[in-house]
């Protein structure tokens, strides 16, 4: 950091304030986390000098000895930790995953079935403005209006109406667990490839506090850097029997030379994710959720299905009479991070939207439990319906005030203690 400082006082600068404004507010996107130092300094070395298209002892590029080994060393640790027969662990993100997932198993125009966007799916399962929507058939399945779960009838039906060559389940903003079993019989029923996109909950997979997809997917993809608390990236894992189309989708056919800093900080963070500590963790993001999502639907924001069986709750904030992109506002100005949502039927524009998603796993991290969960909600409920979207106001400065305190007792990346 001090070579930074020196060239680049800018930058350096951003980064401090950056380090700065995650200390100092609530983290509560359910997409984010704290990773540890061990995968900030992985992903922060020279590993990031060095081409190696191609795989561990296939490369298209010399000196590739060391690079070699780390990528042995992620793929080795992701099949241990998901008890998969085959992991690529190279995709740079989350959406680039997917795309290899389309690589792998379908052809531009064919029908590929998955959750709707705006009942908690994500842009690459088909939303029109992206890849998926313009070069595929999308048909999509929501939830059901009653329970605001997945409609797996609803599925089932427009599975065989539409024969598609892939079911997708997985989403942004799906609170409940998932059926696995039940996907994994419709798509036997249609012959449809079953991919998960698990990349808000593979941590809690991980960290074995909720059901694994991968015994009945054909494929799983995943993020790195959300529950499971690794770095920025994305990863695969599936059946034996399709790791050579999937490897073959992410190089050559998506990308080139793979970000090897980034598989170095996977590789660390998949090791963390084997340790009695991650699991405690893991539990205790999925318990911290639950009570986050009760103690605000006592106070009329209510949480969509009615809580929460993972780390994230999405609120219907009709009841409080505000709107989501108010609310995201005045929790703004009052030191607390979340964000907008749109719920199920909302009959808001997504850009204002009638909710908001709040999420455990940043605040578990710091090392909050049930009790800072009450806490943080009676803070959010304040910012919400008496709060403004401006600092200077009152009750943001009051909110914000309680904010700081309470994270005065559970810092984000603690100084470490002197001596
Ligand atoms: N899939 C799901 C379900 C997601 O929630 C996200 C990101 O939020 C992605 C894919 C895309 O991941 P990335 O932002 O790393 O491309």
């Amino acid at each position: 950091f001090a070579a930074l400082l020196d060239q680049d006082p800018e930058i350096a600068g951003l980064l401090v304030s950056e380090l700065d404004r995650q200390r100092t507010g609530l983290q509560l996107i359910a997409s984010e986390n704290q990773t540890s130092p061990a995968v900030l300094a992985a992903v922060g070395s020279t590993l990031s000098n060095k081409y190696a298209e191609g795989y561990p002892h296939a490369r298209y590029y010399g000196g590739c000895s060391e690079v070699d080994k780390v990528e042995d060393l992620a793929i080795e640790r992701a099949k241990k930790l998901f008890g998969a027969d085959h992991a690529n662990v190279q995709p740079h993100s989350g959406a680039s995953a997917n795309i290899a997932v389309y690589g792998a198993f379908t052809a531009p125009g064919d029908t590929v079935l998955a959750m709707s966007l705006d009942h908690g799916g994500h842009l690459t399962h088909g939303f029109k403005v992206s890849f998926s929507g313009k070069w595929f058939n999308a048909v999509h399945y929501g939830v059901d209006k009653d329970t605001e779960d997945i409609d797996y009838d609803q599925m089932e039906a427009l599975a065989k109406e539409h024969r598609p060559t892939m079911i997708c389940a997985g989403g942004s903003a799906i609170p409940r667990l998932i059926d696995f079993e039940r996907i994994r019989a419709i798509c036997d029923e249609v012959g449809a490839i079953m991919w998960i996109d698990a990349a808000h909950f593979i941590g809690l997979v991980a960290g074995k506090v909720i059901p694994s997809p991968v015994p009945y997917a054909d494929v799983v993809s995943f993020t790195t850097h959300k529950v499971l608390r690794g770095p920025r990236g994305g990863a695969i894992v599936c059946k034996e029997e399709h790791g050579k189309k999937i490897d073959r989708a992410v190089f050559p056919m998506m990308q080139g030379g793979p970000l090897m800093h980034g598989v170095a900080g996977k590789a660390v963070n998949f090791a963390e994710c084997m340790t009695p500590a991650y699991q405690a963790y893991a539990q205790q993001v999925v318990d911290n959720a639950r009570v986050l999502a009760e103690s605000l639907g006592e106070k009329g924001i209510r949480p969509i299905t009615g809580g929460t069986d993972t780390h994230l709750s999405l609120h219907d904030l009709r009841g409080v009479g505000v709107t989501g992109v108010d609310a995201e506002a005045r929790c703004d100005a009052a030191g607390i991070v979340l964000n907008k949502n749109a719920i199920p039927f909302d009959p808001e524009k997504p850009n204002v939207a009638s909710g908001v998603r709040v999420g455990s796993p940043s605040l578990t991290t710091q090392g909050m439990g049930p009790e800072q969960m009450k806490v943080v909600a009676d803070l959010i409920h304040r910012a919400v319906t008496e709060g403004d979207a401006d600092p200077e106001h009152a009750v943001s400065q009051e909110v914000h005030a309680q904010v700081a305190e309470l994270l005065t007792s559970y810092p984000a990346y603690p100084e470490p203690a002197a001596g």
